[in-house]
C-alpha cells in the first residue's frame, strides 16, 4: 500500500492551498472527486493577501472599494479589493503542489480507519496509508458521521460567470438586495466590461443550505437583468460557519469549509483560507516534528486559527445588528451598521479584529443604536450567551488595559 505523510481529502481551495504549502516539507497525496484544479466558486479578496501568496497573475479585476447598496443606504468599504479568476487560482496551486512533488488524484474519498501510527484511507479506487488525514471536503462526511456539528449557519450561493454584449451596471464589486423579505441578495464580481460573475445568495440559520433551491430565482433575475447573457460557467455552493464540538480526531484534522473556518457573517471562506493557510501549514509541520498527531494536539492547531474573542464578538454583533434588521429591513439594517463603523468596517469583513478594534466598533455601534433598544432586540435564546460573553469581554478588555499600563510604566529612578 502506498504511504504518505499527509493525505488531503478534497482539492478545493483549502485542499490545494494546503497541499502547495505542505508539499514543501512532506509527502502529500490530494484526493479530488471532480476534475482536479477546478471549482464552482468565485472569489473577491484583497491585493495584499494575493501578494502574500504570489497569485497576482490570477487577478481579473481591481478596485479600491466594495460597494454595498441597500434600498435607503449605501456603504463604500474602502480597501484594496480584487476579483480573482477562480479557474486560474486553482491551476496555479495545482501546478505548484505538483512541482513540489505532491500527487493529485482524481479519486473519491470514501472512508478512513485509524491505525496505531496513522490512518488507512479508502477511496473509490483503492487504499492508501498516511500519518495524517486533512479533511478539506467542504461538507465533511466524517464531521457528520461523528455528529461533531454543534451549530451551523450558511451563506448559500447560486450563480454563474456570464458574458454579455456590454455591462449596463457600473463595473464594480457590488452587493445589493434582490428580495429583502426573503433575505436574498445579489453579488457582482466583474472581470471587465463584458464578463462578470453574477450570483444570488441567502443567509440561512441552522443549516448548510441547498444551493439548487436558488436556481429558479437566479434564472429569473438573470433573465430580467441580463436577457442576452451567455453562461460561461455555473457557480454554486455554500459557505458554512459555526462551531464544531471538535476540530480534529486522532490523526485527522478538518480544514477550510469542512472545519467551518469562515467566521460568522463575515470574512468569507476563501478569504479566511488565504489568511490562514500559511499559519495552518506551519503548525501542522510543527506537530508533525513533535510526533503529536493525536486529537488534542490537532485540535490545538485548529483552535490557534480561531481567535475566540473575535468569534464570540461576531455572534454578539450578529444579535445586536438585529436591531437594524428588525426595525428597517435586513439589507438596510446591515448597511446602516457598516456606516456606523465607517472606515473601520473593512476590518470586520477581513476578519482582522483586535480587542482595541472590537472596543471602538462597539462604541461606534452604540452611538447608532441606543443600548436599551439593542438589548431588547437580542433573541431570548442568545441572551445567556451574550451576557456571558460580555462579561468575558469586559474582563479581557480590563486585563488588556492593565497589561498596557505595565508596559508603559517605568519606575522612577
Ligand atoms: C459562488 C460563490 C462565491 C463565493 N464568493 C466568495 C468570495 O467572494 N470571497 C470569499 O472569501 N469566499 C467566497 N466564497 C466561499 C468560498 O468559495 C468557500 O468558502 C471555499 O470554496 C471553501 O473552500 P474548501 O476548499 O474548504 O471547500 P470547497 O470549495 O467546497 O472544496 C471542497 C472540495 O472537496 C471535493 N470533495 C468533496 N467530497 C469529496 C470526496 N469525498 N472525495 C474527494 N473530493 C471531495 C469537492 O469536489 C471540492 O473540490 C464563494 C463561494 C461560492 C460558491
Amino acid at each position: 500500500m502506498e504511504t504518505f505523510d499527509i493525505i488531503i481529502a478534497g482539492g478545493g481551495p483549502a485542499g490545494l492551498s494546503a497541499a502547495t504549502e505542505l508539499s514543501k516539507t512532506h509527502s502529500v497525496l490530494v484526493l479530488e472527486k471532480k476534475v482536479p484544479g477546478t471549482t464552482s466558486a468565485t472569489w473577491y479578496t484583497y491585493a495584499d493577501r494575493v501578494a502574500e501568496h504570489s497569485l497576482e497573475e490570477a487577478v481579473a479585476f481591481s478596485s479600491d472599494h466594495l460597494h454595498f447598496v441597500a434600498p435607503s443606504y449605501k456603504h463604500d468599504m474602502k480597501d484594496c479589493c480584487v476579483v480573482l479568476d477562480h479557474n486560474k487560482v486553482m491551476q496555479i496551486w495545482l501546478q505548484r503542489a505538483k512541482n513540489n512533488g505532491a500527487l493529485i488524484h482524481h479519486e473519491c474519498f470514501k472512508d478512513y480507519k485509524k491505525e496505531s501510527d496513522g490512518v488507512v484511507v479508502t477511496t473509490d479506487k483503492g487504499q492508501y496509508r498516511a500519518k495524517l488525514l486533512i479533511d478539506a471536503t467542504g461538507r465533511s462526511k466524517i464531521v457528520e458521521q461523528n455528529k461533531l456539528v454543534r451549530r451551523v449557519d450558511a451563506w448559500v450561493i447560486y450563480g454563474a460567470r456570464i458574458q454579455v454584449p456590454s455591462l449596463e451596471r457600473p463595473t464594480r464589486i457590488e452587493y445589493y438586495p434582490l428580495n429583502d423579505d426573503n433575505n436574498t441578495y445579489v453579488g457582482v464580481h466583474p472581470y471587465n466590461d463584458t464578463e462578470t460573475n453574477f450570483y444570488i445568495f441567502k443567509g440561512q440559520n441552522n443549516t448548510f443550505g441547498n444551493p439548487s433551491d436558488l436556481k429558479k430565482q437566479f434564472e429569473d433575475v438573470l433573465q430580467s437583468e441580463f436577457p442576452n447573457a451567455e453562461i460561461i460557467q455555473p457557480l454554486a455552493g455554500s459557505i458554512p460557519s459555526g462551531i464544531l464540538k471538535k476540530y480534529a480526531l486522532d490523526n485527522v484534522i478538518f480544514w477550510g469549509a469542512a472545519g467551518m473556518l469562515n467566521p460568522d457573517g463575515c470574512g468569507m471562506g476563501f478569504n479566511e483560507i488565504l489568511r490562514q493557510v500559511k499559519p495552518f501549514s506551519a503548525e501542522i509541520t510543527r506537530t508533525f516534528k513533535a510526533n503529536r498527531l493525536d486529537q488534542k494536539a490537532l485540535d490545538r492547531v485548529a483552535k490557534s486559527l480561531r481567535d475566540i474573542e473575535t468569534m464570540h464578538f461576531q455572534r454578539i454583533i450578529g444579535a445586536f445588528s438585529l436591531y437594524f434588521i428588525k426595525s428597517e429591513g435586513k439589507w438596510d439594517g446591515g448597511v446602516r451598521w457598516l456606516n456606523a463603523m465607517g472606515d473601520l468596517s473593512k476590518y470586520w469583513m477581513r476578519n482582522e479584529m483586535s480587542l482595541e478594534w472590537i472596543r471602538t466598533a462597539t462604541l461606534k455601534l452604540h452611538k447608532a443604536v441606543p443600548f436599551k433598544e439593542s438589548i431588547k432586540m437580542i433573541p431570548p435564546n442568545e441572551l445567556l450567551f451574550i451576557t456571558e460573553q460580555l462579561i468575558r469581554f469586559s474582563f479581557s478588555a480590563f486585563a488588556f488595559n492593565i497589561k498596557k499600563l505595565f508596559l508603559f510604566w517605568k519606575p522612577a529612578k
